[in-house]
């Protein structure tokens, strides 16, 4: 018998997520964030949704987050204003395979 491992990538993408295009449950100040010596969200989060852009700004889009938290508790700066659950039926659902 073979067994398949999956990937990172392919285990992600599993994933469904319907998106709140009105509300985005994670907001990020970008002043904040441009002075931060740390960016630890761009190391932390399992989504890789953090990343820097050719001016080395951080850019964020919660679409693809899997609500883990982890980035609300490891940003020291405060640069996450706001960190919330999407509503009722929004956000992402897990499929394992
Ligand atoms: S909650 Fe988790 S998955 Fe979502 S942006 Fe923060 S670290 Fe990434």
């Amino acid at each position: 018998m073979t067994v398949k491992r999956q990937g990172t990538d392919e285990l992600l993408g599993l994933n469904k997520f319907v998106v709140d295009e009105e509300n985005a449950h994670i907001v990020i100040e970008k002043d904040i964030c441009a002075k931060c010596q740390n960016k630890a969200c761009l190391v932390v989060c399992p989504a890789s949704v953090y990343k820097l852009n050719e001016d080395g700004e951080i850019i964020f889009d919660y679409a693809g987050c899997l609500e883990c938290g982890t980035c609300r508790i490891m940003c020291q700066d405060k640069g996450i204003r706001q960190w919330k659950y999407p509503d009722g039926t929004l956000g992402v659902s897990f499929r394992c395979g």
